[in-house]
């Protein structure tokens, strides 16, 4: 047998998931020496061997690398053969990048499970174990390297048995920055809710005990606080409900495996796997009829329910604690950010949560759940968070210099672009308080810290009072960019799939600040990232009283009305208007026929918004969007019908005029037709007028591919029907970042980046 040696180099999430000792462990197995090393671009591995030896331990490499890695490119190189002895783990030069070194917080793996539940383990019923596989990363990093002291574990000092175990490279904690056990680790605790320390010997047993008696508890996890009950009681629910003044919004649901999931929901094969991914999203999925879930947890008759698996010890061991599936709704009231501090629990959530559950590790970086569902056969991030910070998105083209994009205002996040890679932060929320913009300096400034940059490049969005727009200007050096807000929607689309451009885009939402002053949001772009070109758009909604109308789709659907019906329209025929003071109806119809106090809203939500109101009778929204995913959810899938469009020349850019279908519908709704076939028949329209739209712009430019972008594309319905429409096509659907506002500051970096490049500003 000759020797022979080959350099081998992984790209990807290699580092601080257990990749070096699972390499280490593969050489053994293979008989190869050699090393394997951290470096700034991810792991160095140099194996000696016979040729079949080293083909297996490739092989090996390719296949099953640890859970929660992420192999992205593996190269390998023939290098000189070394008369090889042991197989070693060189430890990590300390020089150079350190750039990629904090991974996402992983979920418990199988065997620290397997540990916790096991009476005689020495980590029985231990909440904070965990292994190179799982556990704690972002959330507890404060600096880089990520390393024990760099973290929120640092004033645990490991005991004698967890030392050894961090040290041998046999061992599956091997190097796990956050290992502990009861004798060295943190410590759960139980508060009053006033914040008085309650004695429970076991703190778990007493808080499910508590969520048994319809109690709501505080609980302490990776990324902040959940306020979590018992999901199938209604008591415990509408208490939750009313104390934290979260309207109608559904609340996630925490279930204790796959098997608990499958007698709640229905999930496909894909849905399955992503509750089961190390990730652990909330998964949004069809509710069971009959799944003795409370009908609070997803109010308004909506279908679908979200469900997440436990991913930290102590989720696992209060479920299976308490017996009974829990809601786990972030901790915060209403819109503000997550609360993760003990005492900042104590005092934001007074009033909310009966008891604490606390711990005395501290979080560093506040991370909400991510949120994913499955849309077109495939996953979709609606909320890109915790399990997916900080890992970066490879951009196809690099950034000239490091770029900050400070996102958008509704569920916002920011991004950095640093070399080939763009790093979006956690999900900050929605930027209209000072709590909220707060968090989101800290989260900006942490993840300059980690990656050691100072953009001098600032993207923000083109509206100039969004929050984020006026930190740009205001608290920032360096050079400003303004950035169209479907450009970035389109932009964001772009860099996820590595679409150079020029691209068609279609970019359907609630509302985008345009060029003109005006909301946009039912756009087609011929679009680059250094530029676009406008080619169609929606005809607008007079908004009476601005975002009033929004909150209040009964005047959107007055205004739909009275444009489509000039002679005047039948509104004693709708019992929406019953719903509105008369007084009110009388003010706004005035308003819409004398051009009083409108803004023109382009918006394909507000159509949504304004059908919704008008065909399910419901003049209120009590948050953002209500109506419109009331609509949305009110669709029969089965429907195959459709509404006529025209697609208006109108002087410069061509409009998609839904005025025919709005008449189509009231002709439906007067003879009786369901709510069901409606909605239904509706979506197949707006798919429709998207397929016109992006064949009149294919038509004119010759361009491919498309990308479908914008919040109205978490509509899965409305995705699936347009994808359908457009099947002769290559079309792009996001899927690792969101469609919404929440995906929006990638497209702003990359647009930056771009422009940057080519100098353009
Ligand atoms: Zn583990
Ligand atoms: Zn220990
Ligand atoms: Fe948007």
């Amino acid at each position: 047998m000759s020797l022979e040696g080959r350099r081998i180099e992984i790209r990807g999430t290699v580092q601080g998931v257990g990749f070096r000792p699972w390499i280490w462990r593969l050489a053994r197995e293979n008989g190869i020496g050699g090393r394997v090393s951290n470096d700034s671009r991810g792991v160095t591995i140099e194996a000696f061997g016979g040729d079949g030896a080293l083909q297996s331990f490739l092989d090996g490499i390719r296949t099953s690398p640890p859970p929660a890695a992420e192999i992205r490119e593996i190269l390998c190189l023939p290098i000189p053969p070394e008369p090889s002895g042991e197989f070693v783990i060189v430890p990590s030069r300390q020089t150079g990048d350190l750039r990629v070194s904090i991974p996402p917080d992983i979920a418990t793996c199988a065997d620290c499970l397997a540990e916790i539940f096991d009476p005689g383990n020495r980590r029985y019923r231990y909440a904070f174990t965990n292994c190179t596989n799982c556990g704690p990363r972002f959330t507890i990093a404060r600096e880089v390297p990520y390393d024990r002291r760099a973290t929120t574990m640092a004033p645990f000092t490991m005991c004698a048995p967890c030392r050894a175990e961090y040290e041998d490279p046999g061992n599956r904690r091997f190097h796990a920055q956050p290992n502990a056990c009861p004798a060295c680790g943190p410590t759960l605790s139980a508060l009053s809710a006033s914040g008085e320390p309650v004695f429970w010997k076991d703190p778990i047993r007493g808080a499910a005990r508590a969520l048994s008696a319809d109690l709501i508890i505080a609980v302490k996890g990776l990324g902040g606080f959940h306020l979590a009950c018992d999901a199938t009681s209604s008591v415990a629910v509408e208490r939750l409900r009313r104390r934290k003044r979260r309207e109608e919004k559904p609340f996630a649901v925490m279930v204790q495996g796959i098997e608990e999931a499958e007698s709640l929901a229905i999930l496909s094969g894909r849905e399955r796997e992503m509750l089961l991914s190390p990730e652990r999203p909330i998964v949004l999925v069809a509710s069971r009829e009959g799944s003795g879930l409370a009908p609070g947890v997803s109010p308004d008759g909506n279908p679908l329910v979200g469900l997440l698996l436990p991913y930290t010890p102590l989720h696992h061991l209060l479920l299976c604690d308490s017996g009974r599936p829990l809601v786990m709704t972030s901790g915060n009231l209403s819109e503000e950010p997550i609360v993760c501090g003990n005492d900042e629990a104590v005092a934001r959530l007074a009033g909310v949560g009966d008891g604490f559950l606390v711990h005395d590790r501290q979080i560093e970086s506040r991370c909400d759940d991510s949120v994913a569902r499955v849309i077109a056969g495939g996953p979709v991030l609606l909320r890109r968070s915790r399990g997916w910070v900080p890992r970066p998105i490879a951009v196809q083209t690099p950034f000239p210099e490091p770029v900050l994009a400070c996102g958008g205002h509704l569920k916002n996040t920011f991004c950095i672009g640093l070399g080939s890679a763009a790093y979006l932060g956690p999900h900050i929320g929605d930027l209209e308080n000072l709590e909220t913009l707060a968090v989101f300096e800290e989260a900006v400034a942490r993840m300059e810290r980690f990656l050691r940059v100072d953009p001098q490049i600032v993207a923000h969005d083109l509206h100039p009072q969004y929050v984020s727009s006026v930190y740009a200007r205001q608290s920032r050096t360096g050079r400003k960019v303004a950035v169209q807000h479907h450009h970035a929607h389109i932009a964001s689309a772009m860099a996820e799939h590595s679409l150079a451009g020029p691209v068609i885009g279609v970019a359907f939402d609630g509302t985008g600040y345009g060029t003109d002053g005006t909301a946009w949001g039912g756009e087609l772009f011929l679009c680059r990232l250094e530029e676009y070109e406008r080619l169609a758009t929606l005809r607008p909604i007079a908004l009476a009283g601005g975002d009033t109308a929004i909150r209040e789709p009964w005047r959107i659907a007055l205004a739909l009305l009275e444009d489509s019906f000039p002679e005047g329209p039948p509104l004693d025929r709708f019992p929406l208007f019953a719903g509105v003071e008369e007084q009110a109806l009388h003010v706004v119809r005035q308003m819409l026929r004398r051009r009083f106090q409108l803004s023109p809203a382009r918006g394909v939500g507000r159509y949504f918004d304004g059908f919704g109101a008008l065909f399910l009778s419901r003049p209120f929204s009590r948050h953002e969007g209500q109506v419109a995913f009331a609509w949305n959810m009110a669709a029969d899938p089965a429907e195959t019908g459709s509404y006529p469009f025209t697609l208006d020349p109108v002087p410069s850019t061509p409009e998609l005029d839904l005025r025919p279908a709005l008449r189509a519908a009231v002709a439906d709704f007067l003879s009786g037709a369901s709510a069901g076939a409606i909605s239904g028949r509706f979506h197949n329209t707006v798919a429709k007028g998207a397929g016109a739209l992006v064949r009149l712009a294919v038509e004119r430019s010759g361009c491919t591919p498309v990308v479908l972008t914008g919040g109205c594309f978490q509509n899965a319905l409305l995705a699936e029907r347009a994808l359908g429409e457009l099947q002769d096509l290559p079309v792009f659907l996001h899927r690792r970042v969101p469609p919404g506002d929440g995906g929006l500051a990638l497209g702003q970096a990359a647009v930056a980046g771009a422009l940057a490049r080519s100098g353009g500003f």
